[in-house]
């Protein structure tokens, strides 16, 4: 997912702005990120070959932001 909710600054961060920080403000936050909507642990993943910068989060049961939770959703209707 592309933003996550920083508990270091209580901000929410764009992963490719995250991406753009030096290490050292990165490594202040690093561990620190939950998904925004449920609060799960979220981890930062950075830029790679052809792979943009991006956050993935161990979403809890009934996230929005879950993409398990959405393949239910459909599968019900
Ligand atoms: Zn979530």
């Amino acid at each position: 997912m592309r933003r996550a909710l920083c508990l270091v600054d209580r901000k929410d961060w764009d992963a490719e702005d995250f991406d753009n920080l030096d290490d050292f403000r990165q490594e202040a936050r690093r561990g620190k990120f939950v998904c925004l909507a449920c609060g799960g642990k979220a981890i930062f993943r950075s830029a790679g070959n052809a792979r943009k910068a991006t956050f993935s989060a161990r979403h809890l049961n009934g996230c929005c932001l879950n993409p398990q939770a959405w393949t239910v959703f459909r599968y019900l209707q």
